[in-house]
């Protein structure tokens, strides 16, 4: 696939064969896919890296990456893996058979009934996501997937979030694209609180499944943020006094008296045939527990390798970014300190010298200095480690090396000029 997003690649990694250009939005490119060792059919989103590479991913994106990758969920699309090369990242995810909702509400509004179907199944997914401290934050109608049995498939948690972090000149910030879903605290520009504002998008989203239209909607931009601010909008005939009220709570302008997500499900009009979605024990966790133990996690797909890698060197995972220097990177069931002595002890066989670096981690060099290889080491479960050596097509010399390469592959000597 080329950067303007043509399928000209058809296979990705060896491992997806990439087949139709789905939609696009503000930031990615949507392709669907077919993992080829399977057969399932994924949709793959592409996103441009031009930003990442100049800082490299924050830990909070990593964090988020993390996390969203442990969102499991009947009404969530399923975020199966990330991959990256030098210039994009790639999101493996469910795909939602159905299409987009969108369409649907498009074709003649819903009666209440469905309306509340799709609602009931909307606030159960946030109400996970929520507890697990991940907010949505660009929900709207194109953001609701269908399954093939045409229930609801909440895409891109947690992605608005991340695309902040890596687009961070704002130019196509995911919240100009949707002016009609703004909370009016982001209109104020005073900060927000991501739970109320899903919460208040989630009422346009309802608005809009029974009315056929949207709350606040005006050619004049300007004049639909005043409405929004005012929160001054009108239910059509067909609305029922009790979803007029329940409209009224969820699209209260003032965030500190909007209905909170366990007052949703408590609400009658809310209530009526709502079954409580019992989500796998060993699939929840806290936002605590990845704090806490970042070791802690038994199983491991590239994502998690993305996740853990130091730096967040994505080139390195696929493409070396100097040619000079070989990166390889693979998971060892050994322990960090036994791997340590195996390369000690192979470099002590061919008489080189072994120097420990601060991390876990050797690098390995000739008597006269010449620096060899590097070997970094991340305990990323209790059982597995991933091992990162790099190696130089040409020796290295701590004299030819630049200060920011010599940072970035760890070497801690000092550095004199040629
Ligand atoms: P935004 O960039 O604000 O999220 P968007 O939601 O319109 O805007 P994308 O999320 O990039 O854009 O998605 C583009 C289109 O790709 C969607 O509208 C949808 O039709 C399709 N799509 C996205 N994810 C999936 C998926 N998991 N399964 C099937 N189709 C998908
Ligand atoms: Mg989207």
């Amino acid at each position: 696939m080329d950067d303007h997003g043509d399928v000209r690649e058809k296979i990705l990694f060896g491992k997806y064969e990439l087949q139709t250009l789905l939609g696009q939005g503000a930031f990615a490119k949507v392709y669907r896919a077919k993992n080829l060792r399977t057969g399932q059919s994924v949709a793959i989103k592409a996103m441009s890296l031009q930003n990442v590479q100049k800082g490299g991913l924050t830990e909070l994106v990593k964090r988020e990456i993390s996390i969203m990758h442990r969102l499991h969920h009947p009404h969530i699309v399923r975020i199966f893996e990330v991959l990256a090369t030098k210039k994009k990242i790639y999101f493996v995810l469910e795909f939602a058979e159905g299409g987009e909702l969108f369409a649907k509400v498009r074709k003649g509004r819903f009666n209440e009934h469905l309306s509340r179907r799709y609602f009931q199944q909307l606030i159960s997914a946030l109400s996970y996501c929520h507890s697990r401290g991940v907010f949505h934050r660009d929900l709207k109608l194109e953001n609701l997937l269908l399954d093939e049995k045409l229930d609801l498939k909440v895409t891109d948690f947690g992605l608005s979030a991340l695309t902040d972090q890596i687009q961070p000149d704002g130019l196509l910030h995911t919240r100009c694209g949707t002016p009609a879903y703004l909370a009016p605290e982001i209109l104020a520009n005073k900060g927000y609180d991501g739970a109320k504002v899903d919460i208040w998008s989630s009422g346009i989203i309802l608005y809009a499944l029974n009315a056929g239209y949207l709350p606040f909607n005006d050619r004049n931009i300007m004049d639909m943020y005043r409405q929004i601010y005012k929160g001054t909008f009108r239910c059509s005939e067909w609305t029922s006094p009790e979803l007029k009220r329940f409209l009224h709570r969820l699209l209260d302008s003032n965030p500190n008296t909007r209905i909170t997500v366990e007052q949703i499900m408590g609400d009658p009009w809310f209530k009526k045939g709502y079954k409580h979605i019992h989500t796998d024990a060993t699939d929840c966790f806290g936002l605590e527990d990845y704090e806490d133990n970042s070791t802690q996690y038994d199983f491991l797909n590239a994502f998690d390798i993305i996740s853990f890698a130091s730096g967040l060197d994505l080139s390195g995972l696929i493409g070396s970014p100097d040619c000079s220097i070989v990166v390889e990177r693979f998971v060892s069931a050994e322990s960090p300190e036994r791997i340590i002595e195996e390369v000690a002890a192979k470099a002590e066989e061919g008489r080189m010298t072994v120097v420990r670096k601060k991390d876990l981690g050797v690098m390995v060099e000739r008597p006269n200095g010449d620096i060899i290889f590097t070997v970094d080491i991340h305990r990323l479960t209790d059982k597995l480690a991933l091992q990162t050596n790099k190696r130089c097509t040409t020796v290295w010399r701590p004299m030819e090396l630049s200060k920011d390469t010599a940072r970035a592959n760890g070497c801690t000597k000092n550095y004199r000029k040629p």
